[in-house]
């Protein structure tokens, strides 16, 4: 069942999504050569207890940590480590944060130092693919539409779809109805309802898009080992289009970076 949500719930979970919004900005300060991923789980669950909030993941279905971090291969719910990261990685850091009852849940995939021309590539497309995803999310459309639009954008440029990992409604618990697929088809699907919450996730592979799952029971990695990305935000129906709850702000201005990508989704 899709739950909606009220204007002033709607205010609530944009606070819980800006939480971890800020807390990707605290972390994209840090990310280089040589801190290990433990150290960044310590600053992020610092951080967002210091903003009132409890970690999202932290014992959600056991998870043993603050934040999801998976370099290169990894496509999602690595379990932070004491392998230092070197020049050359990409690092996928997905953090939730709970407060006022609701969570936020969002990703942002980061290069260490340089990398590679297409992995460079594989992370522009992947934000890309979850901006094209996030504007099918609006009154009149369904569930597939939003698939559809992302699987099309990636695998028109070559790129594996990861299947057996879906975004999701959110809200007062982390997984609501519906699931939302990074593929699909036209016209597929539930209807999008005026005030649902979703998070549209595209965990998009450079090569297949079949994976393997770790012995940890957590960790999930390409099948092929080469890098996979993930990006992800919050994001609300009002007045019938698509609004963005989370940001990803705070990682632009600690790494420098201009972007007007966000605009079209604010009302
Ligand atoms: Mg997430
Ligand atoms: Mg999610």
């Amino acid at each position: 069942m899709i739950v909606t949500k009220s204007t002033e719930e709607i205010e609530l979970m944009r606070e819980s999504a800006l939480i971890v919004s800020k807390t990707l900005g605290v972390i994209a300060k840090e990310i280089k050569p040589g801190v290990t991923t433990l150290q960044l789980d310590k600053l992020a669950e610092e951080f967002i207890r210091d903003n009132g909030a409890i970690p999202g993941f932290l014992g959600l279905y056991d998870f043993p940590n603050t934040l999801c971090v998976s370099p290169n291969s990894q496509v999602v719910h690595g379990i932070p480590n004491d392998t230092p990261l070197v020049e050359g990685d990409i690092v996928s850091i997905d953090c939730g944060a709970l407060k006022n009852e609701f969570y936020g849940d969002h990703a942002y995939t980061f290069a260490v130092g340089e990398i590679a021309p297409e992995t460079k590539k594989l992370l522009q497309v992947t934000k890309e693919s979850l901006y094209v995803g996030i504007r099918e999310f609006k009154l009149g459309n369904r569930v597939g539409d939003v698939g559809f639009a992302i699987q099309q954008y990636c695998e028109a440029q070559n790129y594996g779809v990861v299947r057996e990992l879906v975004g999701h409604g959110l809200g007062k618990t982390m997984h609501e109805d519906p699931e939302m697929p990074n593929y699909g088809r036209r016209g597929r699907g539930k209807k999008f309802l005026e005030g649902q919450v979703v998070a549209i996730e595209p965990m998009i592979n450079l090569g297949t898009h079949r994976i393997k799952q770790h012995k940890d029971g957590w960790t999930i990695t390409t099948l092929d080992n080469k890098p996979s990305a993930h990006f992800e935000h919050d994001v609300a129906i009002v007045n019938g289009k698509p609004e963005l709850l989370s940001t990803f702000k705070y990682i632009y201005e600690a790494l420098g970076i201009e972007s007007d990508e966000e605009n079209e989704f604010r009302n």
